[in-house]
């Protein structure tokens, strides 16, 4: 079992924004800046070229929503939806996810 599939079951444990049945966001354990979400389906996926559309398709909606928050909330002035397929391209956890990221004018962060 991987560490997101433990968050999911609540076996360890993780500030969590947002539930639903198929999908759960909470906060990175190393954010890149302050507000840094991650969003997963809780059955895993990996990578995404094999995962269906309709998982897809749920789960850009909750980082939409999230994104929206970051924005209304945070006060963010803009925010990167980041998602990483294979070692190579710097994944960790091999269970799909999408980084919602807000971005600060001077935020300091650069890609
Ligand atoms: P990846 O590099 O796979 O795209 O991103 C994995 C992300 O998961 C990293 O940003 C890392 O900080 C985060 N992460 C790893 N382990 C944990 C954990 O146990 N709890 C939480 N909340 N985030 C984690």
């Amino acid at each position: 079992m991987n560490i997101f599939e433990k968050i999911v079951n609540r076996e360890i444990p993780a500030t969590i924004v947002y539930e639903d049945q198929d999908t759960l966001a909470f906060m990175d354990i190393g954010p890149i800046i302050k507000g840094h979400v991650l969003v997963i389906p809780k059955t895993c996926y990996d990578p995404i070229t094999e995962t269906p559309d309709e998982v897809l398709c749920k789960l850009i909606r909750v980082a939409k929503q999230v994104a929206s928050a970051q924005m209304n909330v945070l006060g963010a002035d803009g925010v990167n939806i980041i998602q990483n397929n294979g070692k190579t391209a710097g994944q960790e956890v091999p269970h799909l996810h999408f980084h919602v990221i807000p971005r600060f004018e001077n935020d300091g962060h650069h890609w």
